[in-house]
């Protein structure tokens, strides 16, 4: 996996005075090797595999570790997670699912945030959640399946 986002993680941490611990930069790497999101109990059995004591807690708490820090995102859609293309800052992001491969693709525009807020805000609506997940097909899918 790309060391420099390890790097860049364990930085963010120091800055932050957070414990990045083992099983944080495991549940890390793990996501940052994968090309979609991966589901809690996958991200479990492959660490079990260096760590034969790990339960689903573990998981859970590293997760919301993860996400707290802005590393990863919940894909609410697939109950999964996937790494933050830019994390170390928080953002609103929006999600563009590949229901063929699992690709997840990450996009950050303002503009649809905005938009989102004040029609939400007309209504009365506060957005606690402001993640926009979108299915369909990334670029390579859509070639192969016109
Ligand atoms: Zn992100
Ligand atoms: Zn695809």
């Amino acid at each position: 996996m790309p060391n420099k986002l390890l790097e860049q993680a364990r930085l963010v941490c120091q800055k932050n005075g957070v414990r990045f611990t083992p099983v944080r930069e495991q549940v890390f790497s793990l996501l940052a090797d994968a090309t979609g999101s991966v589901g809690a109990y996958e991200l479990l059995t492959q660490l079990q595999q260096t760590d034969a004591k790990a339960k689903p807690p573990t998981i859970y708490r590293a997760l919301e570790f993860l996400i707290d820090q802005g590393f990863v995102h919940k894909v609410e859609s697939q109950n999964a997670y996937v790494l933050c293309s830019h994390f170390s800052e928080h953002h609103k992001a929006q999600l563009l699912i590949c229901d063929s491969c699992g690709l997840v693709e990450e996009i950050e525009n303002q503009t649809i945030y905005t938009a989102l807020s004040n029609a939400a805000h007309k209504t009365g609506f506060t957005i606690l959640k402001p993640t926009i997940e979108a299915h369909g097909l990334c670029a390579k899918c859509a070639e192969e399946n016109p």
